[in-house]
């Protein structure tokens, strides 16, 4: 399959059953405490969805939609939600997430910075004793992030045929996919240590921000408002969560990227074919 990719033009796809079921990935969902979101915007693919489970990925792991109830190992696991401290089951299994995974994937908000769950201050109905969550990239070690309240269903899709190429492609695709992951596996490595000044002097300052909005939401204790449509930090409340940078739709944006950019999307765009 991997030798069907043309890096210049549209994927060939081979014939379904000339396609030996091991040449694919395997993949996972791993749901901690998130609302199921992100899981929906991975259904939100419709027959794209069919497409990368007929030609690229085994999914393995779900917890929601197959009978699978321990983390087997995987290729590439997703990993929806934060994590509980007060929940001791979900800590091992971010740890065994972790151990049993090539690539961990922090997939959306909760799972890269904590979003919505960092509000949570315990009592919830069923769970009153679940109070504090954790961003997985403050337990395990994370490949990459893929940001957004929920991310979007084509992101979501071009991770897993860009950890395909990268796992299973011939050098050259191996290559592309490394360039086209490296911003998200950059927004990893930073983690959730980023500020505000961070957003500045990457985004704001290049000439970059678009004025969404997206940073004064997302940031718990309120230390950015909007003048003039652009963000204005407040240093002094701060804590330094990585929250505006993480979901920031511009945070990762490569120029190193841009020039292959037009050429990886006709790439993927030829593999849903
Ligand atoms: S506290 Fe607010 S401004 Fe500071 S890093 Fe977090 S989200 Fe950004
Ligand atoms: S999230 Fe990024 S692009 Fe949006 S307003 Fe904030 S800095 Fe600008």
């Amino acid at each position: 399959m991997p030798s069907d990719v043309k890096m210049e033009k549209k994927v060939e796809v081979s014939k379904k059953e000339e396609k030996p079921v091991s040449n694919k990935i395997t993949a996972g969902h791993v749901h901690l405490s998130g609302c199921t979101g992100c899981l929906v915007s991975v259904a939100d693919n419709y027959n794209g969805l069919f497409k990368l489970l007929d030609d690229y990925v085994d999914w393995v792991y779900d917890l929601t939609l197959a009978d699978v109830r321990h983390v087997p190992e995987m290729d590439v696991a997703f990993v929806e939600g934060s994590v509980c401290i007060q929940d001791h089951e979900a800590v091992e299994e971010i740890k065994t997430t972790r151990k049993k995974s090539k690539i961990v994937v922090a997939l959306g908000g909760c799972a890269a910075y904590g979003n919505i769950t960092r509000f949570a201050r315990g009592g919830q109905h069923n769970q009153p004793q679940h109070e504090s969550f954790l961003p997985i990239g403050d337990i395990i070690d994370v490949d990459l992030y893929i940001p957004g309240c929920a991310p979007t269903p084509q992101q979501i899709r071009n991770v897993a045929v860009m950890a395909y190429l990268l796992l299973k492609g011939n050098d050259d695709q191996k290559k592309l996919a490394g360039n086209y992951l490296k911003p998200l596996m950059n927004l990893a490595k930073r983690g959730t240590t980023a500020c505000f000044c961070d957003l500045m002097y990457d985004v704001i300052n290049q000439g970059l921000c678009m004025g969404c909005g997206s940073c004064a939401a997302a940031c718990p204790v309120r230390a950015i408002t909007h003048e003039w449509g652009k963000p204005q930090g407040q240093r002094d409340l701060c804590i330094k969560c990585g929250a505006c940078y993480n979901q920031c739709p511009r945070s990762w944006y490569s120029f190193d990227v841009m020039n292959e950019f037009e050429g990886i999307m006709d790439i993927i765009d030829g593999a849903m074919k």
